[in-house]
């Protein structure tokens, strides 16, 4: 069987997508693409699936489907920690989410938000935002982090390079590498190359990720996927739940 890629983040109707799970799986096959269902599972963001009961009736609808089972997952929301061992096992693979951050001072921020709190700089938040990453790698047992460079909108005008320093990137690279979490290529928050090369060189494993939530959007992994090969790593190393596990459980004997 030829190689093909996998889109490891995507959404359908079970949240905030726009095209039904037989459709999302439609658009993949069109592209050569291995789809997933992706959706929000959380009490904090905008989804169906925000109970232990929603998430064993999302995992019961998959199953009616040809497509990897995933799920998205805010950390800073603790419906992830409420699943018992045999709802977690159904799913191939899951993707956790910094949706909000954690402050120095204990508040959480929502990175989604404009308006920074005042006083926070750029430094603060790019500091926050890799502690709480390497909060999440310690106790969270996902697969994926997605969009690993979603910040704030009111700071995306800054030039990444300088955004982001070198420290921080080997922080959050290293963070990735110690709990064997993937690095998202994501095709809607893109990250810069120097973070995902520094995260190819410290064996990091490299997940594509269209996040997809419309018909354009869904399984468009093309970006990801030339930015991957540009960079020298292999196809089959890119993240295939099938091929290299998960957490979950899921491929174990
Ligand atoms: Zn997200
Ligand atoms: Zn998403």
């Amino acid at each position: 069987m030829t190689w093909q890629p996998v889109d490891c983040h995507a959404h359908s109707t079970h949240s905030d997508g726009a095209l039904a799970v037989a459709d999302v799986v439609e658009k993949a096959r069109s592209l050569g693409v291995r789809p997933s269902i992706t959706d929000h599972i959380s009490r904090d963001a905008p989804t169906t699936v925000d109970s232990p009961r929603a998430v064993a009736r999302y995992l019961d609808d998959l199953d009616g489907y040809d497509v990897l089972r995933s799920g998205e997952f805010c950390w800073h929301d603790a419906l992830w920690r409420e699943l018992p061992p045999q709802t977690v096992r159904r799913f191939t693979h899951r993707v956790g989410s910094l949706h909000s951050i954690r402050l120095a001072n204990g508040d959480y921020f929502r990175v989604f938000h404009r308006d920074l709190p005042t006083g926070l700089s750029p430094e603060a938040y790019v500091e926050a935002h890799v502690s709480s990453l390497e909060a999440l790698a310690g106790e969270m047992p996902i697969d994926v982090f997605a969009h690993p460079t979603l910040i704030s909108p009111s700071l995306r005008h800054i030039d990444p390079h300088e955004f982001w320093s070198e420290a921080h990137e080997e922080r959050l690279v290293r963070a990735l590498r110690d709990a064997g979490i993937a690095f998202e290529i994501s095709n809607r928050y893109r990250p810069h190359p120097r973070i995902v090369s520094r995260a190819a060189e410290a064996g990091v494993r490299l997940s594509l990720g269209s996040d997809g939530h419309s018909r354009e959007q869904v399984a468009d992994v093309a970006h990801p996927l030339a930015l991957a090969r540009s960079l020298g790593v292999r196809d089959e190393d890119l993240y295939d739940p099938t091929r290299h596990g998960s957490r979950t459980g899921a491929f174990d004997e």
